[in-house]
């Protein structure tokens, strides 16, 4: 029987792909249910090819649009609570949040919560509510199948290796015993090996001109600070259960060795692909079958070299915010999680400066009163919290945008 799977977020960079790997594997895969935020016109589009019959949209005057334009026999439900139902239907085996950022946690909550196991895309999901999510995920029985590229690729050599079929969170129950240490390998973005590039002057355009991966706008920005390195930091220590000091960042400009895990023995393991969100996506809705989605192989001889430096903390000073926030825990990751979110838009908007998007999360950080062991409505405070300073530090009227 071919597995069924839920996508929210199927019109953005992740859905896309993860659509072409249904594509793909149609005898394997098939949709149960999409969710989008505006894009219904792509979204019906999905919905007639695939065959599906429930979407939500979550903005909603684009659910209302979309229910005028939908034909007969498709369902479009509304807002948060409409796509927060599509994660909990049951009717699927797995759901890929690939939704941006915070609007992710509900969904991944509501899956977990009627035991459907999460592929997740949304790394700030567990950036910010990574105990609640795990500690639900332990209780429930649920897994998190690493979709990023890196955790997937750790995932990949720590079940082929630690024994069993333990996969994330429960893996760390063993993972911690075994593993020396995890290297995250980064792109380095536009700017991580141009030491010449003075940071403070980048533009818009420039930092959106991602030298390898083709993404969504916000992950984009988080590769030319380094900030998505750190927000993989806390990621990779909730999937796999080891400390800030055991999780290492090389850049590897090539983007073909993924992540490496290095074993109590001294041995490393290492997955290696072409630089291409759907083998890590296949693998994810796929687990634990390899099967043949016509992705091609790795040419050693053409590809010739890999290289491999040490990160600079100082020019990227998200690293170490990001260690911070790890080494304090509570509210902070949120904290941190949601200044960068809106300091990015603020940049996207023209209203600070590249280097600004650190510079204010760190002032917020400072700022922050920090709670231990938050729940759900804790971290979403503190995010709400952190969202309105970084407006007002930047002069942007929430309400204009
Ligand atoms: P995109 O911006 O390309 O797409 C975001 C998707 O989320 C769109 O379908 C958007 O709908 C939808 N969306 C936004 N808000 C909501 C909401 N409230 N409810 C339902 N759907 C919503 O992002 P990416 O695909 O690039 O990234 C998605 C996540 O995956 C991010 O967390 C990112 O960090 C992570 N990731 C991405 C990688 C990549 O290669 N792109 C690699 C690794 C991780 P609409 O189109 O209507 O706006």
């Amino acid at each position: 029987m071919s597995r069924r799977v839920a996508i929210l977020g199927s019109t953005g960079s992740i859905g896309e792909n993860a659509l072409n790997v249904v594509r793909a594997l149609p005898s394997e895969l098939c949709v149960t249910g999409l969710a989008a935020d505006r894009n219904y016109v792509r979204l019906l589009e999905q919905a007639a090819e695939f065959g599906v019959s429930r979407v939500a949209v979550a903005d909603e005057s684009s659910a209302r649009a979309c229910r005028a334009a939908s034909p007969r026999g498709v369902e479009v439900l509304a807002g948060r609570e409409g796509v927060a139902e599509i994660a909990a239907d049951t009717a699927a085996d797995v759901v890929l949040c690939a939704i941006v950022v915070m609007a992710g946690l509900d969904p991944v909550l509501a899956a977990v919560d009627e035991e459907v196991d999460v592929a997740l895309a949304t790394k700030e999901v567990l950036v910010a509510a990574g105990e609640l999510v795990t500690s639900r995920c332990r209780t429930n029985g649920t897994a998190l199948l690493p979709v990023d590229s890196e955790h997937n690729a750790i995932f990949q050599c720590i079940c082929g290796a630690a024994g069993g079929d333990l996969v994330p969170p429960l893996v760390a129950t063993v993972s911690g015993n075994l593993v020396r240490r995890i290297m995250l390998t980064a792109s380095g973005g536009p700017f991580g090996l141009h030491p010449e590039v003075d940071l403070s002057k980048v533009t818009v355009e420039q930092a959106l001109k991602h030298p390898r991966w083709d993404m969504g706008r916000k992950v984009t920005i988080d590769s030319a600070t380094l900030m998505n390195k750190g927000l993989e930091l806390l990621e990779a220590h909730w999937l796999f259960g080891l400390p800030n000091e055991r999780i290492d960042i090389v850049i590897h400009p090539e983007s073909v060795v993924h992540s490496l895990v290095e074993w109590n023995d001294g041995s490393t393991l290492a997955q290696l692909s072409m630089p291409d969100m759907r083998y890590a996506i296949q693998h994810a809705l796929t687990f634990p079958r390899r099967l043949d989605g016509r992705l091609p192989g790795l040419d050693l001889v053409s590809l010739r070299s890999l290289h491999f430096e040490a990160p600079d903390p100082v020019r990227f000073p998200s690293l170490g915010l990001a260690r911070e926030a790890m080494r304090q825990g509570g509210t902070l990751p949120a904290v941190m999680n949601a200044a960068n979110e809106a300091a990015v838009e603020a940049f996207l908007l023209g209203a600070i400066r590249f280097s600004g998007i650190w510079a204010l999360v760190e002032q917020i950080m400072a700022e922050h009163e920090n709670i231990k062991q938050p729940g759900r409505d804790a971290i979403l405070a503190a995010d709400a919290a952190s969202r309105c300073r970084v407006a007002e530090l930047a002069g942007i009227n929430r309400s204009t945008g």
